[in-house]
């Protein structure tokens, strides 16, 4: 059987595909792609070769950037992005953790310098131990993990 993509093709865009099942919806909404007038795939809990459920994010005509990409290792490390041209894939590469967050999120500590002052939001990407991702702010210096920005994003 020819390996294929699990949902509609499409002519240019990008594909992010491996993102761990439940993970989908807040990538979508980091990356802010619901809004605009893009259209939108949205796999949820696709089955994959080794049982694992996956979510799979396609987007036409919007290529996303490799800082973009790397910001979606922190919600999803195994993703892989494919970029679309003509129907057919012509580039893939796996995300990579960056080791700074600059500008996007908001700091969770509200006493930290970073809501009073106009400073963009600056955070060190550390692993822990156990491989959980946790993000450091630069300014008050504590340290977060990342399910606590689901709803911080930096406008
Ligand atoms: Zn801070």
């Amino acid at each position: 059987m020819e390996k294929k993509l699990q949902v509609e093709a499409i002519e240019q865009g990008t594909v992010i595909d491996h993102i761990p099942a439940g993970q989908g919806i807040k990538i979508l909404r980091f990356l802010q792609l619901a809004d605009a007038n893009r259209r939108l795939t949205i796999g949820l809990n696709l089955p994959t070769h080794n049982d694992q459920a996956k979510d799979l994010i396609k987007v036409a005509d919007t290529i996303l950037t490799e800082e973009q990409a790397n910001q979606l290792a922190l919600f999803a490390p195994t993703a892989t992005v494919n970029v679309i041209e003509n129907y057919t894939v012509v580039r893939k590469f796996q995300v990579t953790q960056p080791q700074a967050v600059q500008g996007v999120f908001k700091c969770p500590n509200s006493n930290c310098i970073t809501h009073t002052e106009k400073v963009p939001s600056n955070f060190h990407v550390q692993t822990s131990k156990t491989g959980q991702i946790k993000l450091k702010c630069h300014y008050c210096e504590k340290s977060f993990a990342t399910s606590l920005f689901d709803e911080l994003k930096d406008a």
